[in-house]
């Protein structure tokens, strides 16, 4: 079977990044964890860097922060993409704002114009999704929220290693949140990253990141005797990342962009195959997006029996995403972003992953022509 997904670890570079943590004695938060932080503050430009246990802690934490900082009620709203992991969208429910959806473009991300359609006086932020690694018209989007005064998330958690015109994108967003998890770009087991733009959030976000624990305000500094009687100002989570999982991604942080220039050529192949085959649109990037490639996604008619085929024919295909609408808690806007409900039924994510060489994308791709070659005939 030729999985859609495989993550690689450089196995050797792995064990010897945890094996120093396990002889120092320290596998929790710190050491490592501020290692990796600051190599990623290095390896994309961006200010702040905080590490995570995952990219759905950041997002609750992101959202949090620019609620409270900024003293949003709770009926103000957020714009979002139903086409996403519903972490993205979840991030807004669990903290009690109200999310409002905006129509996908040519690029499966967010249609600016539309975004711009669903502004009202509620409206406080927008959070884009870069679909499969792929930055659609996010600078629209960003000059949008420029324009109206609304605060921007960069879920990027498809995105670790995506440049725009050669640069990472997202220094003009709020916070931007990378997921490290065990099949995204760049691969730990479950980890992730939330960089702020402003250094008071991050400083915030570092008191609450582990069940609220403000470590600044240890009497520790004064008086050793009181290093245990630490402040907890807030309630919050254990959203804090581990040395283990940043060991882990210090040791991948090297390879990350050969590996996603692989993944780029894996496309190209791709692209040679199926490019003019009629029954298959390709997905549209724009030409300065140099993408992190975690999806090559296509989209087809009859796209469930193509999934049922391409497994029977020893492929696993899978789809990303479900319109988010289809679950209870967003049912209530469905059929307000009709292309959206399209991709949701015709997309396909094909193989997608670092195992993958020449000769299998011909093989997926000849699987898929045979499909409609033997509908045609029968
Ligand atoms: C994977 C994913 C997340 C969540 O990442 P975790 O690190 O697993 O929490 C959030 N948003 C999107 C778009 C994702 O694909």
């Amino acid at each position: 079977m030729i999985a859609t997904f495989a993550p690689k670890y450089d196995v050797d570079a792995c064990l010897e990044e945890i094996r120093e943590c396990l002889e120092k004695g320290w596998t929790g938060t710190g050491f490592k964890t501020a290692e990796f932080e600051e190599k990623w503050k290095e390896y994309t430009g961006l200010p702040n860097a905080h590490f995570l246990c995952s990219a759905t802690a950041g997002l609750n934490m992101a959202v949090r922060i620019l609620k409270e900082q900024n003293g949003w009620e709770d009926d103000a709203e957020i714009i979002s993409t139903p086409i996403t992991f519903v972490a993205t969208n979840n991030a807004v429910l669990v903290n009690k704002l109200k999310i409002v959806f905006a129509d996908v473009d040519d690029t499966l991300c967010l249609d600016p114009d539309d975004v711009e359609r669903r502004i009202t006086d509620k409206t406080k932020a927008v959070i884009f999704v870069g679909l499969g690694g792929n930055t659609g018209h996010y600078d629209k989007i960003a000059a949008l929220c420029q324009k109206h005064g609304l605060k921007l998330i960069l879920d990027a958690a498809h995105m670790a290693g995506t440049r725009y015109k050669g640069e990472i994108p997202g220094k003009e967003a709020d916070a931007v949140v990378y997921s490290y998890h065990v099949t995204k770009p760049l691969s730990t087991a479950d980890s992730g990253m939330l960089c702020f733009k402003e250094k008071q959030y991050d400083d915030l976000a570092r008191k609450m990141s582990w069940n609220g624990m403000d470590k600044t305000s240890s009497p520790a500094k004064y008086d050793r005797h009181y290093r245990w009687k630490i402040n907890v100002p807030c309630v919050a989570d254990a959203y804090n990342g581990n040395s283990i999982m940043a060991a882990i991604a210090l040791a991948q942080l090297p390879h990350l962009d050969e590996e996603n220039a692989y993944r780029r050529r894996l496309v190209e192949w791709y692209e040679e195959e199926l490019r003019g085959f009629a029954p298959v649109t390709l997905v549209e990037e724009p030409k300065e997006c140099e993408s992190a490639r975690w999806l090559f996604q296509v989209l087809v008619e009859e796209r469930d029996a193509i999934m049922e085929y391409m497994s029977e024919h020893g492929i696993s295909c899978a789809l990303h995403y479900l319109d988010n609408t289809e679950y209870p808690m967003y049912a209530h806007l469905h059929g307000t972003c009709p292309k959206a409900e399209y991709v949701s039924e015709h997309a396909i994510s094909l193989p997608m992953h670092l195992g993958l060489e020449r000769t299998d994308i011909a093989y997926i791709c000849r699987t898929l022509k045979q499909y409609f070659e033997e509908k045609e005939q029968a």
